[in-house]
């Protein structure tokens, strides 16, 4: 079936890239142009965006880069680059066939954690990373809710061992966008009754609230254990610093590190439907640690699309412009209780921000051209 196929594709992760021909976008400090009559509103990003946070095959450049164009988006990192002789030569390639503008970011192999060498073969991947010109390093949740530390343990966010792979990456100036845990609601039990039961019935797999996984709280804790310990590494928090049900405590974070951000993706819903004032005052506080993100997925198939979440079924048309539209029109407008990007993610609305011009420019795409040096006005 398509959606498991798309799965499948962004599991592999078969994806891209390093060298890096300069496009100047001609006009991307320009707001859009005023809409023309019989234009919806929000139909695209105010200002030119950089999406964060994107698993694009990459066989499929021309209809990644027919949603880009369509949303006003200059550059999509490919989180699902894999490594050297798993994806990433392919992302390479697509990286400089889309001129630069399907940016990939490499990952390591977790599978074999504890064995004699592997923290040797991890460092040795993002050196190859890092000489192939990729910037950044992708750490999906399996680390924390997955991996193995090779002694019968789950592998903590902060487990020493990883340390001197840590301090590599710090030493190349990579990136390291990391997704620590996931919706809290995952965490617990799974019945109708758990707001995200519309997303859990759909992948019974996503659920957390069996025991023997950590609770939402111990991972959050080894992950900032982990972005403190490297005050010179510069850290993406995936969605929302993971932990968009508790702004406060992103905040937190940011506060005590300096060397961290936070990307967007796929929880537009969750702290969309925070009180707007507390939002707007927080987007404001950090106008230069927030980087736009989506976690789009896209494949050959037009049935292989990703809006942040997946159902059972394709994305219907409609359901696309709904995306795009809801979450341009949460950062742009002011509205009240609208509909959010993604309806399997709860059944609630979410109330807009309004942020001021400079702000969207910062957070839509210059933040993210500057922490990884792309050609940006
Ligand atoms: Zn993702």
């Amino acid at each position: 079936m398509a959606v498991k196929r798309a799965r499948r594709l962004l599991i592999l992760g078969l994806v891209l890239v390093g060298c890096h021909p300069r496009e100047r976008p001609a006009d991307a400090s320009a707001r859009t142009a005023p809409r023309a009559p019989g234009v919806p509103a929000y139909s695209r990003a105010a200002f030119p965006a950089v999406d964060i946070h994107t698993h694009f095959d990459p066989a499929a450049t021309t209809r990644e880069l027919a949603m880009m164009d369509a949303q006003n988006i200059r550059y999509a990192i490919n989180l699902s680059a894999g490594w050297a002789g798993h994806g990433l030569e392919a992302a390479l390639a697509q990286q400089t066939e889309s001129a630069g503008r399907i940016v990939p970011f490499c990952m390591i192999d977790w599978r074999g954690v504890g064995a004699d060498g592997w923290v040797a073969a991890a460092v040795a991947t993002l050196e190859q990373c890092a000489s192939a010109g990729v910037r950044g390093w992708k750490i999906p949740k399996v680390l924390g809710l997955g991996a193995g530390d090779g002694h019968g343990h789950r592998l903590h966010v902060d487990d020493p061992m990883l340390d001197p792979i840590f301090e590599r990456a710090s030493a190349l100036n990579l990136v390291v966008l990391i997704h620590s845990g996931d919706p809290r609601a995952f965490f617990e039990p799974n019945t109708p009754a758990n707001e995200r039961w519309d997303e859990l019935r759909a992948h019974p797999a996503w659920s957390f609230a069996d025991p023997m996984y950590p609770r939402w709280t111990e991972i959050l804790d080894e992950f900032e254990r982990r972005v403190l310990r490297h005050p010179r590494l510069r850290f993406i928090g995936a969605h929302f610093g993971n932990a968009a049900e508790d702004p406060d405590r992103v905040e937190s974070l940011l506060v005590r590190a300096p060397n961290y951000f936070i990307d967007t993706s796929a929880r537009i819903p969750e702290f969309g439907r925070h009180d707007p004032a507390r939002m707007r005052a927080f987007f404001l506080r950090w106008q230069d640690r927030v980087i736009f993100g989506t976690d789009l997925g896209i494949g050959t198939d037009p049935s292989d699309l990703m809006l942040g979440s997946t159902g059972e079924q394709p994305p219907t048309p409609e359901e696309i412009t709904r995306f795009w539209r809801s979450t341009w029109r949460y950062f742009e407008s002011n509205d009240r209780a609208f509909e959010h990007p993604t309806p399997i993610q709860g059944r609630w609305t979410i109330s807009g921000v309004g942020l001021p011009d400079g702000v969207l420019r910062k957070i839509y795409g210059a933040n993210a051209a500057h922490l990884l040096n792309l050609a940006w006005p």
